[in-house]
């Protein structure tokens, strides 16, 4: 599933890369763009996007068995870094209170 994240209190949509650049502070309240309101990421994305965390160790096996060189190494993560971060803003769904985990 495809999410935009969208605010709940003037209805705008977030660009991608605002999305990700709110995704970078340790804050748990993501003020929107647009409105300054207060958005929260809701517990359902926390979790999709906690599934993301598993593919780094899970490539580690294949990275072994290609026996890449440093550079190799260094590019692959690099990349797959490029690529979680891209997909992130589209697994985020935002609510106007914040949900905790437990
Ligand atoms: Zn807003």
């Amino acid at each position: 599933m495809i999410y935009i994240p969208t605010c709940n209190h003037c209805g705008t949509q977030w660009a991608w890369w605002q999305t990700v650049k709110r995704s970078f502070t340790i804050s748990p309240d993501l003020p929107c763009p647009h409105c300054e309101k207060e958005q929260f990421v809701t517990k359902r994305s926390k979790k999709r996007s906690g599934l993301l965390g598993f593919v780094t160790p899970l490539s580690i096996p294949i990275v072994v068995m290609l026996q890449p060189t440093f550079i190799g190494i260094l590019l692959f993560y690099t990349s797959l870094f490029i690529l979680l971060v891209s997909i992130c803003p589209f697994l985020m769904e935002l609510s106007n209170e914040e949900e905790f985990m437990f």
